[in-house]
């Protein structure tokens, strides 16, 4: 068997970007409005500090405007409350992101609550989860839009595929399986009360593992052909005692068997902000319609 085709997430990155841009450029020139993107980050957190950074970065490339808000980690519940309340009248935000997770004084449902569901970019809303499990137009959240965008790059028309989901978290599980669902896929969520796991992903056509997990999957368990994203994301010791990063998938082993795969790090994960700044100027443009 052939070996499988790699997917460059970051260049179906780089081609979304490009689309965002013109989309801005589009809104700048036909309403006179610039979509802006604001990011709280509370605290320090080094991993944090970094996705702010890039996410300031790439929305300024877009040509929208970045509005960053870097409070102290003794923030409390009330002073932030305050900014989201700022930022939902705000005419200049048109999406709001806030970096999570918060520190422990802070009650993180009750701030994403708190944001404007037309300006909730991360997709997290009860509302916005309403309306995607509903079927309804919705903001998405941003990495599961990501592991769509590009198994649809390798086969355009997902209905009717086998898809196996490993991993039910609010943030990647659940939103992939329902996305999944909205593109007429039979969907499996597996989880770590399934029974064997093997011989439920061998079911798969279509693969997504976001469980968090070095190298979990093992070849053996992929179905010939299928198509496999691993969105996990996992720092390991390598040979020569340097860090290097892996995803869910034993990537070597799966390459052999999978018809399109994945890589750890250049697949999933630059997708994610190129969806932000998507989502972004979609929450400018139902704002100023
Ligand atoms: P969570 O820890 O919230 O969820 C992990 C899920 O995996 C849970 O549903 C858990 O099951 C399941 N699981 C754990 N162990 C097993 C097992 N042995 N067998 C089967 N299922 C298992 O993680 P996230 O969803 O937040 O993230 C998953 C991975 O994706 C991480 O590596 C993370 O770093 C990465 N990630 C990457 C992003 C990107 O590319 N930009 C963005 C977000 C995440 P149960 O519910 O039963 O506990």
């Amino acid at each position: 068997m052939a070996r499988a085709r790699i997917i460059d997430g970051k260049a179906i990155a780089a081609e979304l970007r490009k689309a965002v841009a013109a989309e801005v450029e589009a809104l700048k020139r036909e309403k006179g409005v610039t979509p802006g993107l604001a990011v709280v980050l509370v605290g320090d957190d080094p991993a944090s500090q970094v996705y702010v950074r890039n996410k300031a970065r790439q929305t300024v490339e877009a040509g929208m405007k970045s509005f960053e808000h870097k409070l102290p980690a003794t923030t409390s519940e009330a002073q932030l409350l305050k900014l989201i309340d700022e930022l939902n009248r705000s005419r200049d935000v048109h999406g709001i992101l806030v970096q999570l997770p918060l520190p422990p004084q802070i009650d993180t449902r009750k701030v994403i609550e708190a944001i404007d569901p037309a300006k909730d970019v991360d997709g997290f809303h009860p509302i916005n989860v309403g309306h995607l499990s509903a079927g309804e137009p919705a903001l998405v959240p941003c990495t599961p839009a990501g592991c769509i965008i590009l198994a649809k790059s390798v086969q355009p028309d997902l209905k009717g595929l086998e898809a196996v989901v490993i991993g039910r978290s609010n943030i990647v599980g659940k939103p992939v399986a329902q996305l999944l669902l909205r593109e007429d896929c039979t969907v499996t969520i597996a989880h770590s009360r399934t029974r064997d796991l093997p011989s439920v992903v061998r079911r798969a056509d279509l693969l997504i593992a976001a469980v968090g997990r070095p190298e979990m999957v093992r070849g053996d368990w992929i179905k010939p052909g299928a198509i496999v994203i691993d969105v996990g994301i996992n720092r390991i010791e390598g040979s020569e005692g340097q860090p290097r990063l892996v995803g869910d998938v034993a990537f070597n082993e799966a390459v052999e068997v999978a018809g399109a795969i994945t890589p750890v790090p250049g697949g999933v994960g630059p997708m994610t902000i190129a969806c932000l700044l998507k989502n972004t100027v979609g929450a400018a443009q139902s704002q100023t319609q």
